[in-house]
């Protein structure tokens, strides 16, 4: 499959910028929402460790025991952006913990809330996909009818073994069933997965994309595992229990993936953040830049795009 003209960008794969250029004809940019949800893996409902990577610390506001209302939250967002002459639109990211995780009165308070700032044409949800009840898929439904709409769906990995292993506290059959409720509907769904969980092989990966590139996904975060201080993968990469991803296979098996994945499908990220203070490892993690760079390089070496090889295409 040639590399696709409607991207519209010198890029090898669709990232969100060159798809916000092309869908609204400015910049746009997600401006990240601290909103005060916890999330149910944590909170004892599920579990009270969390998944095994997960940090628990929330945003830096958080961290600074600072909550300005959500709409606070985005004038100062939308000024920092501004200044710089980064965006012009704004997509309200509620991205702290799992951001449906409350009664549907206090959702739609909120979301009213950020849909009421000017300039904001939209809302992404940032949530886990057993924390979708159909109440909640109704009233993100009426938002993503007249708003545009993503609903983020944390997944990981298909296989149920690893979900297991890092204590997710959800199934493969949980995220199949929330895809089939938020079907037929205007939301646009963005998954995400991480590369470079512990037991996992290059086949069970690609098994992973090959599953999503199936199904009616609008978007997808690709991450690399990081290990973090304070969390229980943390503690067994500190004892030297773990055995990480190199830069290299990281690279490689992100191009791999993105080679099979449909060209539509709008890549929101292929790293994961560096949370300086209480980071660990992998030491080449630490620079996303770098990381980005050798995936362009070796798509570029290969002569390969995203989705050149989707549906078993050369
Ligand atoms: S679902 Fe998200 S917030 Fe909850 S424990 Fe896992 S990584 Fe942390």
């Amino acid at each position: 499959m040639p590399k696709p003209a409607f991207w519209n960008n010198a890029k090898r794969y669709y990232d969100l910028k060159s798809y916000w250029q092309n869908r609204f004809g400015c910049r746009v940019h997600k401006l990240p929402i601290d909103a005060g949800f916890t999330c149910p893996n944590r909170d004892g409902h599920l579990a009270t460790g969390g998944c095994i990577y997960c940090d628990g610390r929330g945003s830096a506001l958080r961290q600074a025991g600072e909550f300005p209302s959500v709409g606070e939250q985005i004038r100062r967002g939308k000024e920092y952006y501004r200044r710089r002459g980064k965006a012009e639109k704004f997509v309200a990211y509620f991205q702290t913990f799992t951001n449906t995780y409350a009664p549907v009165d206090r959702l739609k308070a909120l979301y009213d809330e950020a849909l009421a700032e000017e300039d904001v044409i939209g809302l992404s949800i940032g949530t886990r996909p057993d924390c979708v009840s159909d109440e909640t898929i109704a009233l993100i439904r009426s938002y993503a009818e007249r708003y545009h709409v993503w609903l983020e769906f944390g997944l990981q990995s298909i296989h149920d073994r690893t979900l297991r292993a890092i204590n997710r506290g959800h199934d493969m059959a949980t995220f199949l069933d929330a895809m089939r409720r938020t079907g037929n509907s205007p939301i646009r769904i963005c998954t995400h997965i991480i590369v470079g969980l512990p037991g996992e092989s290059h086949a069970e990966i690609m098994e992973t994309a090959r599953a999503l590139a199936e199904l009616p996904i609008q978007g997808i975060k690709v991450h690399n595992l990081l290990a973090l201080r304070g969390t229980a993968l943390g503690s067994r990469y500190e004892q030297g229990e773990l055995a990480m991803m190199s830069r290299e296979e990281y690279v490689a098996t992100v191009c791999d993936i993105l080679e099979i994945l449909p060209p539509e499908m709008v890549v929101q990220r292929l790293t994961a953040d560096g949370y300086r203070e209480i980071f660990l490892g992998p030491e080449w993690a630490a620079n996303k830049l770098t990381v980005l760079n050798a995936i362009n390089r070796e798509l570029e070496a290969r002569d390969s795009w995203q989705g050149k090889r989707y549906g078993g295409g050369e």
